[in-house]
């Protein structure tokens, strides 16, 4: 086991690891995965999007040999640009804080609401709940900030392959024992390690080989969008704010999120039906929920379009399973919330910590069965509970505004939910004051594996580009 061993950097296969006591950057040219049985590698990460990055670096500082393969070559379009405070302690555990203060993105203080009618509730700043400057936060633009995470997985001493896709994991019997892989649609090669992790996104190679994924019964959206420039922007410290603008028939909602170089990305996320079973062109559909949400129309009136119409069904889901022997799931490939509240990155970054340290623990102590390597998933899946349940209270009618009026001494409570503070007990001293907001016969929501079992699947979160520039 290469846990204790520093000089780990020595042993990895292929061109490009060059130093025995600093970090290896593999900027040129590409190092060859290991195939040599399991002698040499402790964990092949699958994906190299923010949960593989940060499992990879986590487990890398902490000595052990870890090689990721990402089947795109990067810097690669992805949505998912509102990052949330509570991302500040992952990034720095992960040494980025510098870079990311060093970066172009835009700096995000506040997330504010406005409903169907356009009244605006107050911004809720994070700094006033929170006056650390983990409260501020940043909207980025994903194919820089993945960029940018992967690097710094390298320059931790990560293998990070691009171009190489994960055909399949191998098993011997129950135990995951290493990866089919494939470069650039070349031959197939099978690289052995001692565990396994899926950080596939929604590709979710494992979730869907094991048959683990429970869409979830309430939660089944699609979003549509694209991004302007020269769209209207707040000033001070409102510049980098969110805002979540409910649609006109209060089915949905529109996310506004300033990006730099004066872009704006702006989305509409309703149930996918209303969206998407009409088959008509995504502009059209687009600009009729743009025409009845006055506050986006009045935002993006001085703007100028700059790319085409993104499209996703957005269904929501997880696995019933974190993690077996030898493997382990994290970010979407373990779980995908609704992208209301944007903790979508934050909870990647979370399993991927959690994981990391689950792993070296258990590589330690020579335990790779699914207690060890999956014992952070209870209080995660009641984290994301938490998140869930204000998903779902929002998409039912709950009102951020009415409520904190009724109840301003969990003004920052809410925030601290907001924030993705998400791992505590404190934080659900919310629910029964919402609960007592409930019109007459009102149920809470149906819990998440409520719904179908896993092999009644028929749903799929298929993502359509356009043509043209991405972001
Ligand atoms: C409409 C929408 C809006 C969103 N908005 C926000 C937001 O504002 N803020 C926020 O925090 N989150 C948001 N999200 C969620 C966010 O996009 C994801 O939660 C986040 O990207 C998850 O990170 P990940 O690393 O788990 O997966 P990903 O970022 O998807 O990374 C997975 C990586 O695995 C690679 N991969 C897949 N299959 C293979 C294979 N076979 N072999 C090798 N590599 C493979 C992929 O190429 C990819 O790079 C949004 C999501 C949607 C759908």
């Amino acid at each position: 086991m290469s846990v204790e061993h520093p000089g780990r950097l020595g042993s990895v296969c292929g061109a490009g690891a060059t130093s025995e006591a600093g970090p290896v950057r593999y900027i040129q040219g590409m190092p060859t995965p290991c195939t040599n049985g399991n002698s040499a590698l402790d964990v092949v990460v699958i994906g190299g999007g923010p949960a593989g990055s940060t499992v990879s670096t986590l487990m890398a500082q902490q000595g052990l040999m870890v090689q990721l393969f990402e089947r795109e070559r990067f810097p690669r379009f992805h949505i998912g640009e509102s990052l949330i405070p509570e991302t500040y302690w992952v990034l720095k555990r992960l040494g980025m804080l510098e870079k990311m203060r060093r970066s172009r993105f835009v700096k995000k203080y506040s997330v504010q609401f406005a409903n169907a009618s356009g009244k605006h509730s107050a911004p809720f700043y994070f700094w006033d709940n929170k006056p650390h400057e983990c409260s501020q936060t940043w909207q980025v633009v994903r194919s820089e900030f993945d960029a940018m995470l992967l690097q710094n997985a390298r320059e931790h001493g990560v293998v990070a392959f691009e171009g190489v896709r994960v055909r399949d994991v191998l098993f011997d019997g129950e135990r995951a024992i290493g990866v089919r892989i494939q470069e650039d649609g070349g031959k197939t090669r099978d690289v052995h390690a001692r565990v396994v992790v899926d950080a596939s996104g929604q590709s979710g190679i494992l979730m869907n080989k094991l048959r683990l994924r429970l869409w979830d019964p309430l939660l089944d959206k699609g979003a549509l969008w694209t991004y302007w420039q020269g769209a209207y922007r707040d000033s001070g410290r409102d510049e980098g704010a969110t805002m979540v603008l409910q649609t006109g028939d209060r089915k949905g909602w529109f996310w506004y999120i300033p990006l730099h170089d004066d872009r704006v990305s702006v989305g509409v996320v309703k149930p996918f039906d209303t969206l998407f079973k009409s088959k008509r062109p995504h502009e059209e559909v687009y600009l009729e929920e743009v025409e009845h949400c006055v506050a986006v129309k009045q935002r993006i009136a001085p703007g100028k379009r700059i790319t085409g119409y993104f499209a996703t069904q957005d269904y929501s889901y997880r696995s019933t399973k974190v993690a077996g022997e030898g493997w382990v799931l994290v970010g979407d490939a373990f779980g995908f919330l609704d992208p209301l509240y944007s903790s979508g990155v934050l909870l990647a970054l979370r399993s991927g910590e959690m994981a990391a340290d689950a792993i070296v623990e258990g590589l330690k102590k020579n335990d790779l069965s699914a207690e060890q390597l999956g014992r952070w998933g209870p209080v995660f899946n009641q984290g994301v509970d938490r998140m869930r349940r204000l998903v779902c209270e929002y998409y039912d009618g709950f009102s951020f505004g009415q409520f904190v009026k009724r109840y301003p001494e969990l003004s920052g409570t809410v925030t601290d939910l907001l924030i993705g503070d998400l791992f505590t007990g404190r934080v659900d001293r919310v629910w029964e004051p919402m609960e007592s907001m409930y019109p007459p016969g009102k149920q809470g929501p149906v819990r998440w594996n409520e719904g179908q079992s896993p092999s009644e699947e028929v749903k799929r979160n298929e993502l359509i580009l356009p043509a043209g520039p991405r972001p």
